[in-house]
Order: C-alpha cells, then structure tokens, then sequence
C-alpha cells in the first residue's frame, strides 16, 4: 500500500523546518495561538454590557451632580449633572453602535476570510503559518501576517491590531 501522507490527510511537512508535525490552522485549540490565528475579531463580547456599564455611569454622574448641589449649595449642579449623565448616555449609545456596525462587517466578510485562510497549517516549531499549496506566500509566515491576510480578504483589515497590520510589510 503506498501513502504519499499529503493527498491522505497524512503528515504535511512545514516548507520551513521541514517538520511533518503541522496542523491544519483551524484545529489549533491552543489558547494563545488560537486567538493569534483567529479569522476575525472576537465578537463575543455584546453591547448589552457596554449599555450596563454606560448606564451606571451616568447614573452615578447624575447622582453626584445631585448629591454635590445638595450638599454644597450649589443647585447649578444638579441640571450640570443632567447633562453630563446624557452625554454619558449618548457617547455610550455611540459606541454601541459603532461596535455593531464592525461586528456586522465582520459577519458579511467571514466567509471571505474563511476561503482566503483555506488550506494554511500551521507549524508550531517555526511558529508560522504555510500553505502546502503555495497560496499567498511559499515559505512560513508569522500569525500576525496571517491574521492580515484572513482579516483583509474578509474586508475588516482596519479592525487589526498594530501588530498584524505592521505584518504585511513582512518578507517571507
Ligand atoms: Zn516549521
């Protein structure tokens, strides 16, 4: 019985280290290098909790304005407080919706960044990311290049952190 490894989900060796002790990206379950090879930014995070929090800050604003005018004598306070707490309230509203806007982009440009990152393993000895066929690149590419490479093809390369966006200048 021959086995050439590759065509039968065999061993697929790292063009840089020559390991056959890669994984295909997707399966990489470890945390830290999980999240360096994510497709998309996490997302899991919803605005439910960001309306929380801005909601007890102004609550808390609006209460201090209150307490302070009581307590000072210094009524101004109190409509001063009013305001800063609706200001807190509409900058919160603001950012809701401006995470919701790139958490849609996000979704829309998945399949994207899914078909672009198709095929890359993953090689834990040179840290890098290869694709057997080719694709993008012929050698073995740090995560954060290819974290850019997935994120831009999926049409959300500005959500990248500084790091991952400095990649793409990367030689590989
Ligand atoms: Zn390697």
């Amino acid at each position: 019985m021959t086995n050439n490894g590759e065509a039968h989900g065999g061993p697929v060796m790292c063009p840089g280290c020559g390991t056959g002790d890669t994984v295909p990206v997707a399966e990489v379950r470890r945390g830290k290098d999980q999240i360096r090879l994510a497709l998309a930014p996490n997302t899991t995070g919803d605005g439910c909790a960001n309306f929380v929090e801005g909601t007890v800050i102004a609550g808390l604003v609006a209460c201090g304005g209150a307490y302070y005018a009581d307590d000072r004598g210094w009524p101004w306070l109190l409509p001063a407080g009013i305001v800063a707490a609706l200001l807190v309230m509409v900058g919160t509203v603001a950012v809701i919706r401006s995470e919701g806007k790139d958490k849609r982009r996000v979704r829309a440009g998945a399949d994207r960044a899914a078909g672009a990152a198709a095929g890359a393993r993953f090689c834990s000895e040179c840290d890098g990311v290869f694709f057997p066929s080719g694709g993008p690149w012929a050698g073995v590419a740090t995560p954060e290049r290819f974290r850019h490479h997935a994120w831009t093809a999926g049409g959300y390369g500005d959500q990248l952190d500084e790091k991952a966006k400095a990649a793409a200048e990367e030689q590989v």
